[in-house]
């Protein structure tokens, strides 16, 4: 097996990883990058159509107030663009579609009030949970031993079939995976990380705000991250950077 030298090694080569290798490499560290999978971004996956329109797979806004991600893009040489956001919004809610503008949909005034009452509720929940520290809450072995679905499901929360199917999609989108697999604790924490339902779901001025041209992985021509993208997956690799030795490792010098 091959031996790797490094200052620093860095298990994976998602956004953390590789914005931790470039900014150590700022600092003037030889830093090893070790990736269990054959292509480096993690969670951030862009494809190319044929015709060169990128397709982000994973990762994709740059949301409201994340101005340290603003800042690496800019500083990447990457240009972003609002999301679009003009026209009517649809809404598919028991196999009937719903066109609407503005941000309320269109539909039974009480599932809308008590779609709007649980979210509250939700948002109450999340500030009592330390976002340092969650199992630290006063209810945190509570709210870890249930689902986020199985909190939804509860009459006591939604009281309507309307607002239990709104909440599901909600969180069905946000975790990219059934609210029944996830601890009401964790998405509590996620929402109380991200500010509030509102703002993980909204587009400007939430987490939905700005794309980047070119998709979240960025033209490999951008620096410097194009440049620890390069050194990751193209052979060979260019600058100071050697030819990985082990075939999931790039060394960043
Ligand atoms: C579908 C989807 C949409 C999203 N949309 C957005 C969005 O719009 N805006 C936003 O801000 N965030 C979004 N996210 C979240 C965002 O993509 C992630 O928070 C972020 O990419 C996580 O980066 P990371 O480097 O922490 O982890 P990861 O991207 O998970 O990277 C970890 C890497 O480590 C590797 N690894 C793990 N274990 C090992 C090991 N033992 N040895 C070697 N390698 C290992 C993995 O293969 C992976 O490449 C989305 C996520 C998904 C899945």
């Amino acid at each position: 097996m091959d031996q790797l030298q490094a200052e620093v090694c860095i298990v994976g080569a998602g956004f953390a990883g590789l914005a931790a290798a470039y900014k150590l490499k700022q600092a003037g560290q030889a830093v090893r990058v070790l990736e269990a999978r054959d292509r480096i971004g993690g969670k951030v996956y862009t494809q190319l159509l044929p015709d060169g329109t990128p397709i982000n797979m994973g990762g994709t806004w740059l949301g409201a107030g994340h101005d340290r991600m603003h800042a690496l893009a800019k500083e990447m040489g990457l240009e972003t663009f609002r999301q679009y956001v003009q026209g009517d919004n649809l809404m598919l809610l028991g196999g009937k579609v719903h066109r609407y503008s503005g941000t309320l949909p269109r539909i039974n005034p009480l599932a809308l009030f008590d779609v709007g009452l649980a979210m509250q509720m939700l948002n109450w929940m999340a500030s009592q949970v330390p976002l340092d520290a969650p199992w630290e809450a006063e209810k945190a072995h509570e709210w870890d031993a249930q689902t986020i679905g199985a909190w939804i499901d509860s009459r006591w929360h939604a009281t309507t079939t309307t607002a239990q199917k709104m909440l599901r999609t909600i969180f069905c989108e946000l975790f990219m995976s059934d609210p029944a697999e996830v601890s009401l604790l964790h998405a509590l924490h996620l929402i109380h990380s991200l500010k509030s339902i509102e703002w993980a779901v909204g587009a400007v001025g939430g987490a939905q705000q700005d794309l980047v041209v070119g998709g979240t992985r960025g033209s490999p021509s951008a620096s410097p991250l194009g440049w620890a993208m390069r050194c990751a997956c193209e052979r060979p690799c260019v600058g100071s950077c050697r030819r990985p030795t082990a075939s999931r490792s790039s060394e960043i010098r």
